[in-house]
């Protein structure tokens, strides 16, 4: 006899088993207890609160701080045949009493709100009327300084806990480091929660930085690998994304840009055409992507360094959630390193938040110009160490070419050390090359003795050197003075030659491609089928008016064809599809899939 919960998995939501650590978590917040659950994106959060809630007496409350998410969430909890409803500023009063009503009978047992909502006076003697058994906080990490998208109103949810005192809290996140976690426990006030920590690699997730110079012409190239797939390029600023918009439109490539400048219909109808499949390349800055469902991901382009590693993290993680192949590729320079400095000195906050920052974005340096694995120097960061290397990065896939670098080291430091120390990365590089250029002949930096010492070495070369340099130790960094570069203690021992050192070359890393995984289940795809499933799907997204994934992802349709269900019982087999999905759909799917037997 299966358990209620496994029942419900598989009558609801279409699934046979519980991924590690679901079934854990599930039962330790129907028991009552408080949760903080740490998951990649993609490692199936929701159904940790969506099945106590349809499994136990009370009423889950789901916050989230994403309108679009909410939304979402109901609409799919709706299609599996599940009564969902969300409260948020965007919700007409006149919906209202409908949603109470539904509440009240206990048709209604998941209740979306947005932060502003439950921290209302009104809103909390309202719900201490009806019987919640849990809170779910969703994006938890908004309610630490520590974290990446630190939310005011989040704050507020610390009194939660006092005004639901016999309700189980669950508070779930993708992204927090140890101190975030610690933080999210202290905040909400958790009573002894039990953390589950997931691993945070995601295996399908192919991992590339590359240095920025001609990033637009390789960003094409990338693109141009993708055309029938959907991807997000993240940029710093507003201007960007409508800069890099217009050049790959200019290139033959269609995107559109996206940002929070854009007025509310603008950027609706951006994010909807996205959604839905009818525009596939978005460029825009980080106010895209906090609302997005959408699975089918395909890329994410970092157009410049994002400010800190769980920033990079949680961007890249939107990527792959359906759990098919996805890549990552971020472009970083010094001028990236340099800019988003200034916007931690500019910033408010006091000198223990900006020494944070500080050292947030030296870890995201140090990570886009590693030689070793990107994926365990993203899981060190998270606090998950292991020796293995991954197999799913550029330097895994393609290892930069390591070899005695001691000469070109000691010219660097040299230069550096006859300069006076109070120079930045650039200039040094003209003085090793070097260039006859104003400012050097303006500041006698032609005469010293180092000068054009390193001709025989083009810029970017030298870039990529003094970096490794930089990330090593060797060479420092004077923030103070105009980020000159500075010796270090470990300067020294290198230059008198005490100290031998390694140096990577890089190597563009198309010159190899990733060796496709072989998948654990191979489906052999009918192509003709397929292609009628998703013809089919798409009229009834368009019907509805709702993205065609929230009907099946392509897994589903992709086991379908292969499978080739004949009756009800067959099709209540394929991973995805449940009691409502069948009910709606089952029909028209044995039609379809009928014509080719
Ligand atoms: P998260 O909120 O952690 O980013 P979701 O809860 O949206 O992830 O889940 C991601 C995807 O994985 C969804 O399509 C979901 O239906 C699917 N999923 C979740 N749990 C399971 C499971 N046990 N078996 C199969 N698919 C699952
Ligand atoms: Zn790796």
């Amino acid at each position: 006899m299966k358990s209620k919960i496994h029942q419900i998995l598989k009558s609801t939501f279409g699934y046979d088993e519980f991924r590690n650590p679901q079934e854990e978590i599930i039962n330790h917040v129907m028991e009552g207890k408080d949760a903080l659950v740490i998951m990649p994106t993609g490692g199936g959060k929701s159904i940790c609160y969506q099945i106590p809630a349809l499994a136990s007496e009370g009423i889950t409350i789901v916050v989230s701080p994403l309108i679009a998410l909410m939304n979402d969430q109901v609409i799919n909890l709706q299609e599996v045949g599940v009564e969902a409803a969300t409260i948020h500023s965007n919700v007409p009063q006149g919906d209202l009493q409908e949603i109470e009503r539904k509440l009240g009978n206990g048709e209604t047992k998941i209740l979306y709100l947005s932060p502003e909502k439950i921290n209302s006076e009104v809103t909390q003697r309202y719900l201490s009327t009806l019987n919640i058994g849990l809170i779910a906080i969703d994006e938890a990490h908004c309610v630490s300084v520590w974290g990446n998208d630190f939310r005011p109103d989040y704050t507020q949810l610390a009194k939660l806990r006092r005004v639901f005192p016999k309700s189980a809290f669950i508070a779930l996140t993708a992204t927090a480091d140890a101190a975030t976690q610690d933080d999210i426990c202290k905040q909400l006030e958790l009573r002894e929660p039990k953390r589950f920590l997931n691993s945070f690699e995601r295996k399908n997730i192919t991992t590339h930085a590359h240095p920025a110079q001609k990033r637009l012409d390789k960003i094409a190239h990338i693109l141009r690998e993708h055309t029938e797939d959907s991807g997000i390029i993240y940029c710093l600023s507003r201007k960007d994304t409508e800069k890099v918009a217009s050049k790959l439109n200019m290139m033959g490539l269609n995107a559109k840009h996206y940002h929070a400048g854009m007025d509310g219909e603008d950027r609706y109808r951006v994010q909807r055409a996205f959604q839905n499949d009818e525009i596939k390349i978005i460029c825009a800055t980080v106010a895209f992507g906090m609302g997005i469902d959408k699975p089918n991901i395909r890329f994410v382009i970092h157009y410049s360094m994002p400010k800190n590693m769980e920033a990079y993290y949680q961007e890249i993680g939107r990527a792959g959630r359906d759990g098919e192949e996805s890549v990552a590729h971020m472009f970083a320079s010094w001028g990236d390193f340099l800019m988003l400095k200034r916007f931690v000195d500019g910033s408010e906050g006091n000198q223990e938040f900006k020494r944070v920052q500080y050292e947030k974005l030296e870890r995201m340096w140090e990570f886009a110009s590693t030689t070793d694995c990107r994926t365990n120097g993203i899981l060190s960061y998270f606090g998950e160490y292991r020796a293995e290397n991954c197999g799913h990065c550029d330097n895994c896939i393609n290892p930069p070419l390591k070899k005695d670098g001691s000469i070109n080291a000691q010219k660097v430091l040299s230069a550096i050390y006859r300069c006076n120390q109070s120079i930045g990365l650039e200039l040094i590089i003209d003085v090793l090359r070097g260039s006859y250029k104003a400012e050097i002949r303006n500041r006698g930096l032609d005469q010293i003795k180092t000068f054009g010492a390193g001709r025989d070495i083009d810029r970017f070369t030298w870039k990529n050197y003094i970096i490794q340099l930089i990330n090593k130790g060797i060479v420092g960094i004077d923030y103070s003075k105009g980020s000159s570069l500075i010796w270090t203690p470990l300067s020294a021992p290198v230059l008198k030659g005490e100290k031998k050192i390694k140096l990577a070359d890089f190597v563009p890393s198309e010159k190899k491609t990733k060796v496709k995984k072989k998948q654990a289940v191979s489906v052999v795809v009918d192509d003709s089928l397929f292609g009628r499933l998703k013809a089919w799907r798409l009229e009834l997204a368009r019907e509805k008016s709702v993205p065609p994934y929230v009907i099946f992802k392509n897994s589903v349709l992709e086991e379908i064809s292969s499978v080739k269900p004949k009756n009800n019982m067959e099709l209540l087999q394929i991973n995805g599809i449940g009691d409502a999905k069948l009910n709606q759909y089952g029909e028209d799917l044995l039609q379809i899939v009928g014509a080719d037997l």
